[in-house]
C-alpha cells in the first residue's frame, strides 16, 4: 500500500521533445487512477518514469514519501502490467507466475502459496498452469501478465493499455475484472489508457493529458459535467460534446447564444462573466444528450428552440444519433430509438440551456 506524489515532473527526450511538461500529481494510498488522452500525449513517459524504467529530466517522484528518482526500478516496490504481456513463450504459466519471486529467492512453499493465491483470484484452472503462453487466448494470457504482477505484492500497480491487444467484448470483461481485482486487493493502481471509456469506467480519477501537459485532474462524473476546457469536452464522452460557434448578444436585460439561425437565451446564473463576453465570439458546448426533438420534449420554449437540418441518421440500438446544420454549425443529437426523424428533414431542436457551457474560442478555457 502506498501513496505515489509526483512533484513538477518533466521528461525531455534526446533533441529537445518536451514529452512530459511540469506535472505535479498526489496519488492517494488505495486509489485507482487513470492517465488518459490521445496517442503521443505523455501517458506511458509518466508511467515509466515512476516505474524507474525512464529517468526524470526534472522534478521528483515519491512513494510512501520517499524520494525514488534515484532508485532503481527494481528497488522500488512496483510492479508493472505492458499492453503486449510481455510473457516467456518458453515457460508455462506456472513459471512464469513463478519467475519474479525465484529471481527474489523467495523460499519453494511461500512461491507456490502466492501463485496459487493469484491464479485463484484470477480463475486460472491448475491445467492452465501448465500450459505455455502459445496455448492461451488473448485473454487468459493477459491474466497471467496481471498474475505477474499479484503474486509479488507490490506497493503500486501500474497497468499500460493492458487492455488494447482483446477484442471489444473481452475488453468489457477484463474491465470490469479489473475493478473486482483493485476491490480485493486495496492496492494503489495507475493506469495509462487513450480510451475515454476505460478512464470513466476503472478511474476513481482521471487526469486528463493533451501534449505532454495535466488538463484537468477530477473524479468521472465531475469531468464528464464540468469540463475544464475545450479540449476536456471535447475528449470525454462519445459522441463528443458539440461545439457551437457564435455570439453573446444582449437584449432587454437578457444574454443570447446567436448565429444566424441560432438564438438561445442564456440561463441567469452564467450571466456574471457574460457582460466581459458581450458582443464577443463565444464556443458553446452541449452534449448531444442535452439537446432533443422538439417532439420529445416536456417543455419545449421558443428560446430554447431553434431548426436545424437533418444530415444522417445513424441508429445505434437503443438510440439514434442525428447529425444536424443550422447555419455555419455542424451538432449531433442522441434520441430514443422512437424518433422518426428523416434525412433532409427540417427539426425542431430544443436545448437543455442549463447543461450549456461556454467557452473562450481563443484559450479554449470555460468562461465559468
Ligand atoms: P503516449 O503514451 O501518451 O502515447 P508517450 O509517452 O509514449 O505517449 O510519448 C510522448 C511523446 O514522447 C511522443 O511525442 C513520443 O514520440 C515521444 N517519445 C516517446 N519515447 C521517446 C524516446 N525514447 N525518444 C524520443 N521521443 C520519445
Amino acid at each position: 500500500m502506498a501513496n505515489v506524489t509526483l512533484k513538477n515532473i518533466s521528461k525531455i527526450y534526446k533533441g529537445g521533445v518536451r514529452a512530459v511538461n511540469n506535472i505535479s500529481l498526489e496519488i492517494k494510498d488505495r486509489e485507482f487512477v487513470v492517465l488518459v488522452g490521445p496517442s503521443g500525449c505523455g501517458k506511458s513517459t509518466t508511467l515509466r518514469m515512476i516505474a524507474g524504467l525512464e529517468a526524470i529530466s526534472e522534478g521528483e517522484i515519491f512513494i510512501d514519501n520517499i524520494l525514488v528518482n534515484d532508485v532503481p526500478a527494481k528497488n522500488r516496490d512496483i510492479a508493472m502490467v505492458f499492453q503486449n504481456y510481455a510473457l516467456y513463450p518458453h515457460m508455462t504459466v506456472y513459471e512464469n507466475l513463478a519467475f519474479g519471486l525465484k529471481l527474489r529467492r523467495y523460499p519453494r512453499r511461500e512461491i507456490e502459496r502466492r501463485v496459487h493465491e493469484a491464479a485463484e483470484i484470477l480463475g486460472l484452472s491448475l491445467d492452465m498452469l501448465q500450459r505455455r503462453p502459445k496455448e492461451l487466448s488473448g485473454g487468459e494470457r493477459q491474466r497471467v501478465a496481471v498474475g505477474r504482477a499479484i503474486v509479488r505484492k507490490p506497493k503500486v500497480f501500474l497497468f499500460d493499455e493492458p487492455l488494447s491487444n482483446l477484442d471489444a467484448k473481452l475488453r468489457v470483461q477484463m474491465r470490469m475484472e479489473l475493478q473486482k481485482l483493485h476491490n480485493r486487493l486495496q492496492s494503489t493502481m495507475i493506469y495509462v489508457t487513450h480510451d475515454q471509456i476505460e478512464a470513466l469506467t476503472l478511474g476513481d480519477r482521471i487526469v486528463v493529458m493533451h501534449k505532454g501537459i495535466v488538463q484537468q485532474v477530477a473524479d468521472p462524473v465531475s469531468l464528464y459535467e464540468r469540463p475544464y476546457n475545450r479540449f476536456v469536452g471535447g475528449f470525454i464522452g462519445s459522441p463528443p460534446m458539440n461545439f457551437l460557434k457564435g455570439t453573446i448578444m444582449a437584449e432587454n436585460g437578457d444574454f443570447y447564444f446567436y448565429d444566424k439561425s441560432i438564438k438561445l437565451r442564456i440561463l441567469p446564473h452564467y450571466y456574471p462573466r457574460m457582460s466581459t463576453y458581450k458582443g464577443q465570439p463565444v464556443l458553446m458546448g452541449i452534449r448531444p444528450e442535452d439537446i432533443y426533438d422538439k417532439i420529445f420534449a416536456q417543455d419545449a420554449r421558443p428560446e430554447f428552440t431553434i431548426t436545424a437540418t437533418v444530415d444522417v441518421v445513424e441508429p445505434m440500438g437503443a438510440e439514434i444519433f442525428l447529425y444536424l446544420t443550422s447555419g455555419n454549425n455542424n451538432f449531433v443529437v442522441r434520441v430514443s430509438n422512437q424518433d422518426t426523424a428523416a434525412m433532409n428533414q427540417d427539426l425542431q431542436v430544443v436545448f437543455d440551456m442549463s447543461k450549456a457551457h461556454f467557452f473562450d474560442p481563443q484559450t479554449g478555457v470555460t468562461i465559468f
